[in-house]
């Protein structure tokens, strides 16, 4: 069965949903989002809704341990990140013409704004490759399987997750040893030790694990995890390190949310500092 062509309108529906829920002037690094899940009408809703009902139905742990045994770094071919950056921007060809932010416009905005602001290296590498995953849908991978906000499978499932009344038709909610608030963990146990549903956050930490600062792997790894750093749920599967290092999930994700402008970034032009930076950490191809 092949799946429907990726769809930027949703994308951006999917964006300003959580721009909705997540507004910047409610962002608090050390606090809980204020008045999130705000219920204000707002076009595109209706079909963010249906992607997370997709979602929320499919997500299930067999189904993330599969993809992650698929999706194995390795058995995609090798690329180079700017290799990777120009295929992901082949996403935008089906294009509504409404849609005018392409993918390595969003990378290079989320980049820039971290860099202006006289960050390492590293969170600025981290900044320009942090949805390269989103390549699962040019290897004909669901968007609901790519995008949206993660949560862990294996245990019950969080009431903070959003829409979480789709979660009424997933599977593994008939199975005890995943219903539970621990389900297949412990408690404390690590989030490493923790599956996430499967999309374009862990796929890139799997390719890129061996070659960055472990602070930049938790922003990979964890940037759509909306449910553990801006709500704090799951909190009982976190370890002090992991509440420790998700100081940084936090410090990304303004750069993620409200770094898009409608000036875009001049690509030929910043291509040779972000080139030389990306010759800092990575090898001429990766393992995709
Ligand atoms: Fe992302
Ligand atoms: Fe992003």
């Amino acid at each position: 069965m092949s799946n429907p062509p990726y769809d930027l309108a949703l994308e951006e529906a999917w964006e300003q949903d959580l721009k909705r829920r997540y507004p910047e002037t409610d962002y608090d690094p050390n606090g809980k989002a204020k008045e999130a899940f705000r219920n204000y009408d707002e076009p595109g809703r209706d079909t963010v809704r249906e992607f997370y009902r997709i979602n929320h139905e499919h997500q299930t742990y067999a189904f993330v341990l599969g993809k992650k045994a698929e999706f194995r770094p390795g058995a995609h071919g090798r690329r180079s990140i700017w290799e990777s950056m120009e295929f992901l921007n082949t996403l935008v060809d089906d294009s509504d013409p409404d849609t005018e932010m392409s993918q390595i416009q969003h990378l290079l905005q989320t980049a820039e704004g971290i860099r202006k602001d006289g960050h390492p290296d590293w969170f600025i590498l981290t900044g320009l490759i942090h949805d390269l995953g989103k390549v699962l849908c040019l290897h004909g991978e669901p968007q609901w399987a790519v995008v949206g906000d993660t949560f862990p499978v294996g245990c019950a499932f969080s009431d903070k997750v959003v829409y979480p009344e789709y979660f009424a038709a997933n599977p593994d909610i008939h199975c005890p040893e995943y219903s539970t608030e621990y389900g297949v963990y412990g408690p404390g146990c690590g989030l490493d030790q923790v599956h996430l549903s499967w999309g374009h956050d862990e796929y890139l930490f799997q390719v890129v694990k061996d070659f960055l600062p472990e602070e930049a792997l938790y922003m990979i790894r964890y940037h759509s995890f909306y449910a553990a750093h801006r709500e704090r749920a799951y909190d009982h599967l976190m370890n002090d390190h992991d509440r420790a290092q998700f100081h940084w999930v936090r410090a990304f994700n303004p750069y993620d949310l409200y770094t898009k402008s409608d000036a875009p970034p001049n690509v030929e032009a910043l291509r040779p500092y972000y080139e030389e930076l990306i010759g800092r950490y990575f090898p001429a191809e990766l393992d995709w």
